[in-house]
């Protein structure tokens, strides 16, 4: 991933669990991605799947949701919208370039956790209420 313009196709399994966020993960998440170098910074254009297990926001019974999401991150080696010194800012959500570390890796595990996070529905239903609503 040298070189402006080059991309490379990521296709991973991994079991995660994030009890912090009170998810419970069932089954290893799917995940598929594509990296393209921009230059300045890094797109990730990923794909997830993830078996969640939730509470039905009507029945209340606890239930295996497949959540599919897509999402686009970003990532940089130097934060240039902030930068030190003079000028400084706050980042606002927006802005917000995660950073590539010295080994060239990327935390594609914390993009992930936050999309699945932030991607979840506010009211999950289980099958036989998801049907009831129809
Ligand atoms: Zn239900």
């Amino acid at each position: 991933m040298q070189e402006v313009g080059q991309t490379s196709h990521l296709s991973l399994q991994e079991r995660v669990t994030y009890p912090d966020d009170g998810l419970d993960i069932v089954e290893p998440i799917i995940i598929e991605a594509d990296l393209l170098n921009s230059g300045e910074i890094l797109v990730l254009d990923a794909k997830v799947s993830a078996k969640i297990k939730l509470e039905c926001g009507r029945c209340l019974e606890k239930f295996v949701f497949q959540e599919e999401i897509g999402f686009l991150e970003e990532y940089s080696h130097e934060i240039s919208l902030s930068p030190k010194g003079k000028g400084e800012r706050e980042l606002t959500k927006e802005d917000f370039i995660f950073k590539i570390d010295k080994e060239n890796m990327i935390d594609l595990g914390e993009a992930v956790r936050q999309n699945l996070l932030t991607q979840l529905p506010i009211k999950p239903l289980c099958k036989e209420c998801s049907e009831k609503e129809d």
